[in-house]
């Protein structure tokens, strides 16, 4: 049953907006989008999304990239408090899925903690959206029974995560924000017990006409990216599932001259 919104007072909607291609909002997205009356959004929209956005609509970038902060989580929950104070409808526009690394659950419990309406829309997160763009099932009957997805955002280059939980057999490795620490989160596989020749794939920018896949293996990867100059938002597959890519990557936008493969 669909939730109804209030007649009076804001409400803000928490949406996913999918990695980065208009065609993968939901249509929920998009609707909801159509309507706003404030949309605050960050790096990760690109241009072709806002523009799906009510033409009248208030535009606020936000900004939050790795390191350079614009608003301060703080200030961007109390802004959109004010905003549904006044009444306003309002997008809080994420990248990918809002639950899936986005701080959407920080943002939502603010706001449920000031009494706001709000609502959540999902989203293609960029798992799901850069494994089927770069041709890489992360799970299959021959290779994965599981995958897990996980931050590689090192706090202060330590190890905030349980390294050996996360190399399991026949399990696929999804890593998000893993480019600045690339080097580090490879040497930590390794050390953990993944084999030195996993086959590991970043896809860069991934779902968008500049999507680029670099492919090599564990021991590899981080000389292989550095040497292609990979740059955010990029994500990393590391398991067997990679080597599927040989046969089923599709996406036309990706021209030969933007495939980088160090594979054996
Ligand atoms: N909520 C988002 C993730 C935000 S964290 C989601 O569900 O997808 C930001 C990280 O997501 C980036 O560092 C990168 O690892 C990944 N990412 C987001 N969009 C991407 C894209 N188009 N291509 C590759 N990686 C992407």
């Amino acid at each position: 049953m669909k939730r109804e919104r209030p007649q009076t007072g804001g409400f803000v909607s928490l949406v996913g907006a999918g990695p980065g291609d208009p065609e993968l909002l939901t249509l929920r997205a998009l609707r909801i989008m159509q309507r706003a009356d404030a949309v605050l959004y960050d790096h990760l929209i690109s241009p072709d999304l806002l523009e799906l956005v009510r033409s009248d609509a208030e535009r606020l970038f936000v900004g939050k990239e790795q390191d350079n902060h614009t608003l301060p989580q703080e200030e961007i929950n109390a802004l959109m408090v004010r905003l549904a104070r006044e009444g306003k409808r309002v997008v809080r526009l994420k990248g990918g899925d809002p639950f899936v690394f986005g701080r959407g659950g920080e943002e939502i419990e603010a706001l449920a903690e000031e009494g706001i309406a709000f609502e959540v829309v999902p989203g293609v997160t960029a798992a799901t959206g850069a494994a089927a763009y770069a041709g890489i099932p992360l799970t299959h009957r021959d290779y994965a029974d599981s995958c897990v997805l996980v931050t590689g955002h090192l706090k202060n280059g330590a190890a905030p995560v349980d390294w050996r939980g996360l190399v399991r057999p026949r399990q696929t490795l999804v890593v998000y924000m893993g480019v600045s620490a690339l080097a580090q989160i490879c040497e930590h596989l390794i050390a953990a017990g993944l084999p030195a020749s996993t086959p590991c794939a970043l896809v860069e920018q991934a779902t968008l006409p500049a999507q680029r896949v670099v492919e090599a293996t564990l021991a590899s990867l981080a000389e292989v990216a550095r040497e292609a100059a990979v740059r955010p938002p990029a994500l990393l597959i590391v398991g067997e599932v990679v080597r599927l890519r040989a046969k089923l990557a599709w996406f036309a936008a990706e021209a030969p001259a933007q495939r980088v493969t160090a594979l054996p």
